[in-house]
Formats: structure tokens, sequence, C-alpha cells
């Protein structure tokens, strides 16, 4: 096969990653035993790796059909920058460009050719792939984006359904579909569709670990509130509305508002939406405002944060459109801003559908949509159920696992509230009925006589905010009716009457505004991230200066890594996990200096981790937890937690609250303070049973830091 001691050494020297992701490795192996490959896995799952890396061991060339010409281009300039012999055929390139890249495809430079399915099956390209065929050899032939062959699928692509073709034309290479689509369905019909023989099917796991789910209630403020939440990102992100209106409004105003931003829709001209998309990639813009228009395509690795303005139609659009944030596998943030009124918009227009199956699919892909945006329990367990898949307990890392709404009872608010409906001869909507509670001065009421009710003011202990909740609650657990035509107004039904005749308690689940969780702050971590941002203007300098994309020259995840360790010279540069001796030898010198020269200016101290504590550290940034990583790194438990110690030790930014619970954290402070900085088994001792050796050391290690 290769020169390599194993694929981790490969691995390492092409791309500079230190792990295979879930899935890669017996991919990898199975292509490298040409064996057909259907891979599905999440974007963001790491795909490309799975066919480029085979492609580099293997003797021959790898062809890889890919949908997009843009798509095709980010690809090849990726693997180049990466100092791999790719490149790419498509109708954008002249004559003597297409020319000299054949001559060089012949000449055995070439290790990853790609092409459109178009052109793969033009018969002028045919003689030309029998050549290279018979010359150098075809080890493989990979389709990117599967699904496009399926009918079945969201994206069919009549240029795709001829890809039948290739295994007649070449049935002795193996041959490799991947895509990122789910269903069952749409998975046979690529096997069939592309005639693969008893395939090696890989389907990794739906979850996105390092995204944090997050919804917002969508109320007056939420233009600001959305602001607020952007202001607060320092990386690029994706705002996503129903219409092109909202979006050239929303984008408008954030521009305004100083941030930057650009708008993507269908409406506009194609040279727009080229142009935008390019400016969101090479990071001169921070946002893009964009409808569903804005996808497949979107090949950008270090999108932080993809907020859903408006109601996603489906959970399965919703999966895919937040899917965009944190390819690179860093902590990425999906907030999804809800309204009942949104949803009542939606049902609107599903009302309005001609075809009775089409409304109830409809129907079907709103109520999943809602009992995600609406739910208390874990939102990452909703998503995952969606795809038929269980998640172990719940995720801790989602706005309900992390901050729980308390259960209340509220049976006596809830007879207030129906009889005030019931008063009002069911012919008002919450908000006017939440006027009557509180006792407002509002003219309607007048008009209405309303003043003059017994549920007039009787509301008057709690706020307007508060019962607006409440009778969201009960629309949504169903005790008490809504119209839907038009103006929603409030119905009783049957389970009302049995709440009022006190056969029904009322619980609902109070949404207190969310507490911070407590980062105190630290000078080194401040540091980092000081160091971080000069280093990424570093990369945008330089990514410029080539026009490419500041991803292709380092992730995200290595310039934290080089902010973090502050590599002093290019072995060590060269050890970062991202890097290959291909990049440090282009960049290493001038990101070393600028290294050098923040720590002269800051005067500092170099005492820093390992590279194992690194790995460890950089896998609990992604949101692994410590099992989890144990289990990946094949470490004991308790040699992790010594990592992630000895890494709060050294003022390393691990987040205790993930790793120890609050309450639990207090409590061993406490005892310290006590006992003072006291061995273990002292400290355990006077705590008991429910704490571990592991949770006292991680809390120590905070401890001596604070002090
Ligand atoms: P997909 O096509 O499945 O959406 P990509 O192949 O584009 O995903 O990979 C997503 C990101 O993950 C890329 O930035 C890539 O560099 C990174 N990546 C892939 N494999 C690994 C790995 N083993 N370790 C670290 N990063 C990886
Ligand atoms: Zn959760």
């Amino acid at each position: 096969m290769s020169t390599f001691a194993s694929l981790e050494s490969a691995l390492k020297h092409y791309f500079g990653h230190d792990t295979f992701r879930p899935g890669q490795k017996k991919i990898v192996e199975a292509a490298l035993q040409n064996k057909d490959l259907l891979t599905i896995m999440p974007t963001g799952g790491g795909k490309s790796l799975c066919f480029q890396l085979p492609a580099l061991l293997r003797k021959g060339i790898t062809i890889v059909v890919s949908p997009l010409i843009a798509l095709m281009q980010d690809q090849v300039d990726a693997l180049q920058d990466n100092g791999i012999k790719a490149t790419y055929l498509n109708s954008s390139l002249e004559y003597n460009e297409r020319r000299s890249r054949q001559m060089a495809i012949l000449n055995n430079q070439v290790k990853l050719l790609y092409v459109a399915p178009e052109r793969l099956l033009n018969e002028r390209f045919g003689l030309f792939l029998n050549q290279v065929q018979n010359d150098i050899g075809i080890s493989a032939i990979a389709v990117d984006e599967a699904h496009c062959v399926s009918e079945w699928g969201h994206d069919f692509r009549p240029e795709y359904s001829k890809l039948k073709l290739i295994r007649q034309r070449y049935p002795q290479i193996p041959l490799q579909a991947l895509t990122a689509t789910a269903t069952k369905r749409v998975r046979q019909d690529i096997i069939q569709q592309l005639n693969l023989r008893s395939p090696n099917v890989h389907v990794a796991s739906f979850d996105r670990s390092n995204i944090h789910y997050e919804i917002q209630p969508k109320d007056r403020n939420i233009y600001r509130k959305m602001l607020r939440a952007i202001r607060n990102e320092s990386g690029a992100g994706i705002v996503y509305c129903l219409t092109r209106n909202r979006v050239e409004e929303i984008a408008t105003r954030l521009k305004h508002d100083g941030i930057k931003a650009l708008p993507y829709h269908a409406g506009l001209s194609d040279r727009e939406r080229s142009s935008n998309q390019t400016s969101f990639l090479r990071d001169d813009i921070q946002v893009i405002v964009a409808t569903v228009a804005f996808g497949m395509g979107i090949n950008k690795p270090d999108v932080r944060f993809v907020f859903h303005y408006d109601l996603p139609r489906s959970l399965e659009s919703f999966y895919q459109e937040s899917g965009r944030a944190g390819r690179d596998g860093e902590p990425s943030k999906s907030i999804l801003f809800f309204s009942l009124s949104d949803r009542q918009k939606i049902e609107f227009l599903i009302d309005k559908k001609p075809d009775p199956i089409e409304q109830k699919i409809a129907r079907q892909q709103l109520r999943q949509v809602i009992d995600y945006a609406d739910g208390h329990d874990c939102r990452r367990q909703i998503i995952l159920r969606y795809f038929g898949e269980k998640h172990q307990g719940n995720c801790g890392k989602c706005d309900n696992c992390l901050h729980p709404k308390p259960i209340e009872d509220w049976t006596e608010e809830a007879q207030k509230f129906l009889s005030c409906v019931a008063r009002c001869q069911e012919k008002f909507g919450t908000n006017h009925i939440v006027d009557v509670l509180i006792g407002s001065r509002k003219q309607k009421i007048y008009q209405y006589g309303h003043h003059l009710l017994s549920t007039y003011g009787i509301g008057k202990g709690r706020t307007a905010e508060e019962w607006r909740m409440l009778g969201r609650s009960l629309v949504h657990q169903g005790l008490v009716g809504q119209t839907t035509d038009g103006y929603p107004v409030l119905k009783l039904n049957r389970r009302s009457w049995e709440i009022f005749r006190g056969h029904l308690a009322v619980k609902i689940a109070i949404d207190k505004h969310q507490s911070k969780t407590n980062t105190a702050y630290n000078p080194r971590r401040a540091e980092a991230e000081l160091l971080y941002e000069t280093l990424r203007k570093l990369r945008k300098q330089i990514a410029d200066r080539n026009s490419l994309a500041p991803y292709m020259i380092f992730a995200d995840s290595s310039l934290k890594l080089m902010a973090q360790v502050r590599p002093k010279n290019k072995p060590d540069f060269a050890n970062l996990s991202g890097v290959n001796e291909y990049k440090t030898q282009q960049y290493g010198d001038r990101f070393i200096s600028a290294i050098l020269e923040f720590n002269e200016q800051h005067k500092l101290p170099v005492s820093l981790p390992s590279k194992s504590q690194m790995v460890t550290l950089q896998l609990h940034q992604q949101g692994l937890s410590i099992a989890e990583i144990a289990q990946k790194r094949g470490f004991a438990v308790g040699t992790i937690n010594s990592h992630l110690a000895e890494l709060i030790e050294m003022n390393q930014p691990v987040a205790l609250n993930k790793l120890v619970p609050a309450d639990k954290q207090q409590a061993i402070i406490n005892t310290i303070e006590q006992l003072g900085d006291n061995i273990l088994k002292t400290i355990k001792e006077n705590l008991g049973e429910d704490y571990s050796y592991n949770e006292i050391r991680l809390v120590r290690g905070w401890w001596r830091v604070q002090r």
C-alpha cells in the first residue's frame, strides 16, 4: 500500500489531523480493500476524507463526481493548500488550461480529479478516461452528494440519474457513494441506481454533539435579542428567514446596527448571490441573512451560529439548516426563535393547500417542529428520535438540559383564566383575556364593558407575561381550544371543564430568565483569546493575499490550539492538530513570529500543557464527556480526568460546570476551605459517598487557580 506506519500517520501527514472522526477509519479501510461503499454521515461528519485519504494511498487516480462547480473548486483549493495533488475539469476552464490539466493527469501528477456528472458520461471525456485507465489506472469513483440520484430525495438532479451508466462502463472500478440524507428510501435508491455491489454501508450517528441547541421565545424584542446574540459571537453565522422581504429587512437593519451582513435569496441576480456567498466564505462579512435557498454547496466549515428567525417547515429542514454550523467540530450554536403566532401563520397556509394528502403531511411536519420547539425534553433526544436514533439519557448541552424549567402547579390560576374566557363568551384571544385579568384600562375593555366582569382585575397578582405564558401552556397541553382560521380565539373544551370542577390539575413549566453559567474571569484565558484574535487577523491577511477562504489556511480549532499552546518552533508547530509539514513550511514562520511577538509584548511565561493534554482539551471543547474522551483515546477515565484537572490548574479553558454540577462544586469548595488544600482522601472522607475523587480533583484544581 504505502510507506506509512499506520493510517493515523497518513492522516497526520496529509491532513494534519491527529485522530479519525467516528466511522472514518473503517470506511477508509474498506475502501482500501476495493469494496463498494455507501457512506451516510451528517454534514460536518467528515465525508470527504473517506474518499480522499484512500485516493492518496492507492495507485492511480480517484475520480470524484460532484454536483456544483463552486463546491468542486472549494474542495480542490483546500486540498491543494494541504499540498495534495488534486484538480478539477469543468466547463468554466479555458481550452489551454484544460489541456494542461489533462496532461498532468496522464503524467501521473494528480491523485484526485473532480468532475461534474454530465462530463463523466460524455463521449469525448470517456475516451480520455479510457486512456487514463490504461496508462495510470483509476483507483475508484466517488459520488459525492449521492442522494441527487434519487427522486425520493429533496434534491433530485436529472444529470445524476445518468450515473447508472458508470457501472456498465467501468465494471471493475470500485464505487463509493456519499450523502448526508438520512431516509431509508433514498439509501435504497442510491444502491439500486448506482448498482452498488454488496456495498459496505456505513450509517454514522446523526448527533451533532458540538452544536448547542436552544429555543428563545419570539416576542416584540426579538430583533434586539438576536442582535445582542450576534454581537456576542466573534465568528460567522447564518440567519434564516421565511421570506425574501424578511431577509432584506433583517439584513438592512443589521447593517444599520454595525454588523457586516448581506442578504441571500432567489430574488437576487446570480452575480449578486455568488458575490455575497464569496464574501461570506472569505469572512469579509460576518452574517449572511438568507432564505432556505442558501444551503447546498455551502462548504464553510467555521460557521459558528445558525439562527432561525422564523419557524422551519420541518424538523428535517431544521436539522439540515442548523447543521451548517460547526462542520469543523468546534462548539457552535443553533437558536430557533419561536412564537405561537408563527405556528398559526403556518397552519393558516396549510389550511389553504388544495390537496388533502399534502395538508396531512405538512401538518405532521409542523407538529414535529412544534414538539421540538415547545417541548421540555432534551432537544437532542427529540432530533435523534426523529432519525430513529436513541440518545443515552439527556445530552446536558441543550437549553432544556442546562436550564430545566421548574414545573409548578397553576391550577388556581388556570381556573381564573378559563373562567375569564367563559365570561368573555369565548369570543376573544389570549391578549384580551390577559388584559381583563390584570385589569387593563385599554379602550377595548370599556368598549365591550369587560371592566364590569367579575373576573376583571382578579389576576393582578401576576404579570401579563406570566398570564400569557399560562395561556400558551394551556393551549399546548390541549386544556383549552383555539380556533385556527383567522384570528385565534380561545374556546373551552371538555378538559377545561374538568379543570373548573377541580378534577384536573394544571402543571406548567416556568420559563424563568436563563441564568448565565459562571465563567470566572481568568487572566490566562483572556490572553489566549487575545492571541486567538491576533492570529485570526493574520490568517485573514494571508487568505486575502492568496484569494482563499481563511478556513483553508487553518481551521479555527488549529488557531485556538496555537493560542493555547503557543509553539515557539516549527516542530512544535507541526505537532498541532490540523497542521501538517506542508502547512508548516507554508505558513509556520509567520504564525510563529506572531506568537513570539505576542509573548514578548505580554511577558508570558511558557509552562504549558503537554501534547496529550491538549488533545484531551480539544475533545473536551468539542463537547465530549470524560468517558467519551477516554473511550475515543483508549485511555482510562482517571487519566482523562487528571488531564482535565491539570489543565484547569494551568488555567486552560476547561468547562468545569459541564463536569461537576454546581451544587457539588460548592460543597467541595466549602470543604476545602474548611480543611485547607489537604490530601484528597481527607477531603473525600469529609464529603462522603456521593462525591468521587475525580470530581474533587477537578474542583480542587479550580480552587487552586482562583486563590
Ligand atoms: P462533510 O462533507 O461530511 O460535511 P467535510 O468532509 O467537509 O464534512 O469535513 C468537515 C470538516 O471536518 C472539515 O473542516 C474537515 O477538515 C474536518 N475534518 C474531517 N475529518 C477530520 C478529522 N479526522 N479530524 C479533524 N477534523 C476533521
Ligand atoms: Zn439536551
